[in-house]
Parts: C-alpha cells; structure tokens; sequence
C-alpha cells in the first residue's frame, strides 16, 4: 500500500459538483488500501477576488492581513470536501496550515517553506483519516499566517510529500499533463510522458504556470515523484523526475511564455562607476526582483539602461527609479507594461548551436521585433511587444517542430 499526496487546483474544487468528484475520486484510492493526503487550492478565482476585496480599501493593503484574508480561500474548500468526504461514509479530517505544523519565514504574500512537522498528519493516518490540508498557506516561527505566493498549493502539496516521504505526488489540474507549450494557447501542443526536474524548472521559472517554481524545487531537492494530470479524465499525465540517461533530449523541449514582466528604461544615464549600483540597490532593498538587464551606450560618456521586474511590482520600481534619476542625472525614466517574454527550452542545446539563431529569424520572418535576449545553457528568452505572444509561440513551436509527433 502506499501513501499518496493529491492536490487539486482551483478548476477542480470550483464547485460543490466538482468537489463531489474529487472526493469520489479520493475514496476510490483510498479504499483500495492507500494512505490519502490531500492538498486544496481555493475555488477558482476566489484568491483573485479577495485581492480585489482588500485592493477596494488601499493600494497597500497591509501584508499579514492580506495573508490573513488569502488563506481563507483555501480553508473553504478543504472544510467543505470533508464534509462531503464524512457524507459518503469516509472519516476525514482537515487541516489549515499552522495546524499541519507548515513552518515559513516571515515574508507575507511570498514566504517559503522552511519546515514540516508532519507528526500530527502521520499520527492521523495511523488511524486511517484521509488528512485534507489547506495549500498555499503555512505560518511563521510567531504563528502568524503567512501564504507561499500565487499558485503555492502546490508547493504545500510536494513539500508534505517530501516530509512524509509520500511514494508519489499527484498534481491534478485542468490540463492533462505538461505540454511542450501551453495548450491553451496553442492547439498543437504536445503532451510529454516524463519530463526532467531540470527542464521543468526553467519551463516553471519562465512562466509555464502549471507548476509553481517552487513546488519543482522541492521535488528535485528531495526526489519526490510528481504526476501531473487532469481531474477530469482518468488517463495518465506526465511525471516529473530526475533525469535519466536514456531520456530523450531534444535541442528544444518546449516554448514558455509570460506577460508578468515589465519594463523600465533609464535613458541619457551618465556612465561612470557606481551608477548601475545605484539603480539597482534601491530595487532590491525593496525586496523587487530584477531579471533581464540591458545597457547601451551612447557617445558622449552617456548610456540608456533598460531592465524587467514583475508586473505587480512595476508602480513600486517606477516610483524609486523617478527618484533615483533625478540623483544620478538620468534624463528620463520610460515604462512599457505591455510586454511578454517567450522563451525555447531544451537540456539538449548544451550541446548544439544554432537555436538562438533559429530563434530570432523566426521571429523575424513574422517581423516581431525582439526588444530584449537573455540565454542560460539551456533556455533562449525574448522580450516582445504582448500583443505578438500567441503569434511568438506558435512559431517558435512550429520551427523546432514540437508539432510534429
Ligand atoms: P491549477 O489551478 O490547477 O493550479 P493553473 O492554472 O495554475 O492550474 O495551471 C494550469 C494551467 O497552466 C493550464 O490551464 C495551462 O493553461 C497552463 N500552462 C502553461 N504552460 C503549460 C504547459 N507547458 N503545459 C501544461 N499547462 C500549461
Ligand atoms: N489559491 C492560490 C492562488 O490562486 C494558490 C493556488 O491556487 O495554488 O494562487
Ligand atoms: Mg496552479
């Protein structure tokens, strides 16, 4: 028998219909035998809506409130699937995060898992309860609530599996596996049977949000086996796991997209040492995290620097850089919120050259102009106008024929 950690999405518990048929489907794999954890997200669109809620008082509304309010979302939906668990004949227990001993630093809205006590969930399995614990939330060394950041049920879901060293973690969500692109964007996306913890990774951290980058973090650190796959169907997904010799490794694996970025250009900045320390320091001591960067130089010992940080971040960065210009002399500070970054991913480009290339005439021949380029080993990320990125990835998919079976 084994002990199996299932968490189901938004789409999955939307209604009390739909969370009928998770909680069939739960009975079914327990009853054959199974130790049965449960994680929940909140109903689909709940969490947005609560954001919404506290943003209708301020623009800033304070942050371990907001944390507060956020986790409610998710302590609906695993009240109510023990409830309906407990109507069908099956003893259930749930269990919010701080009661699940879900231990995380103090960074409200983003924290992160610093450690499980999993004892009482063990403790309830023994006497054979199907154990359901709210996702994305935990608390911190002071029991104040916090929540691990958007799409973190899934975090919740493989650091448990981690801690209770569960024999599988099974992801179920509103596609059936992971694609070599979004489906939803693009209908000839390709569902892949494995896919490695380091490809995925990148695939996460570039946007593809089916998993949140963390979650894939937690499973490559301790070897957790996650199964990727749809609550509404019964085939099989795609598994996650380490990778191995025999797996095939293809120069492009897959075509991953974001539109939560955002750019800001400082133009005219005077190029002397120190200058970039003093764009940057700012940004970070207000905990904004940067990703591309990008310098030009023009004549006249002068250089006009542009760099991208999250969307939800981009009225706070552009606030401190209108500052910070005007104490180093920059002439003007732009910001374009209307862009998207694509990018091609493959372990399998270590060793072959050519994708970059590859990458930029497709996208020259649609005449998409890349305002952007950054490269690892193993990705190739464009920056884009937004309004290309459905055309960006159909054809970057198509040229590294991920179309074709
Ligand atoms: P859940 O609410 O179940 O956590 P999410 O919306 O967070 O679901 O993640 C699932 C979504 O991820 C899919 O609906 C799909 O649009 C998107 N997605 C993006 N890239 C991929 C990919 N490469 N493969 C599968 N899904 C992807
Ligand atoms: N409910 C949270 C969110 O919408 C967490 C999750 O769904 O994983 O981000
Ligand atoms: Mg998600």
């Amino acid at each position: 028998m084994a002990l199996i950690v299932q968490k189901y999405g938004g789409t999955s518990v939307a209604n009390l219909d739909r969370i009928r048929k998770v909680a069939k489907r739960i009975i079914r794999v327990y009853s054959a035998g199974n130790d049965v954890v449960v994680v929940l997200s909140a109903m689909a669109g709940v969490t947005d809506g609560l954001i919404q809620l506290a943003h209708q008082i301020t623009n800033d509304p304070n942050r371990r409130e907001l944390d507060v309010l956020l986790a409610t979302g998710e302590q609906t939906t695993v009240s109510l699937l023990c409830i309906m668990l407990e109507s069908m004949g099956c003893p259930a227990i749930s269990l919010l995060g701080h009661q699940a001993e879900i231990v995380t630093d103090r960074a409200f809205g983003q924290a992160r898992i610093v450690g499980i006590h999993a004892t009482r969930i063990k403790e309830l399995l023994t006497r054979r309860k199907i154990v359901a614990v709210a996702g994305f939330q935990g608390r911190d060394q002071q029991g104040n609530i916090t929540t691990l950041g958007r799409g973190g049920s899934d975090t919740s879901a493989v650091a448990l599996a981690a801690a209770l060293k569960a024999d599988v973690c099974e992801i179920y969500t509103d596609v059936d596996g992971v694609y070599t692109t979004d489906p939803n964007l693009c209908k000839d996306a390709k569902k892949l049977h494995k896919i490695a913890y380091d490809e995925m990774l990148e695939m996460a951290s570039l946007g593809a949000k089916v998993l949140q980058i963390r979650s894939v973090e937690f499973a490559k650190k301790f070897n957790v086996p996650v199964h990727v796959r749809s609550s509404f169907k019964e085939e099989e997904g795609t598994m996650v796991v380490e990778e191995e010799e025999d797996m095939e490794r293809l120069v492009v694996s897959s075509v991953a997209y974001s539109k939560d970025e955002a750019r800001i250009t400082l133009t005219r900045v005077p190029d002397r040492p120190g200058v970039a320390s003093k764009i940057f320091t700012p940004v970070a001591d207000a905990g904004i995290v940067v990703d591309m960067i990008i310098q030009n130089t023009r004549k006249g010992g002068l250089t006009d620097l542009t760099f991208t940080v999250p969307k939800h971040d981009y009225p706070r960065a552009m606030a401190i850089q209108k500052e910070v210009a005007k104490s180093i002399g920059a002439e003007q500070v732009l910001g374009d919120e209307h862009i998207a970054k694509v990018s091609v991913i493959g372990v399998g480009m270590r060793s072959h050259s050519g994708v970059a290339a590859k990458t930029f005439s497709s996208l020259a021949n649609e005449n998409i102009n890349i305002m952007m380029i950054s490269t690892s080993e193993i990705k190739i990320s464009c920056v884009i106008e937004e309004k290309y990125t459905e055309l960006a990835v159909r054809v970057l998919h198509q040229a590294f024929g991920l179309d074709s079976p």
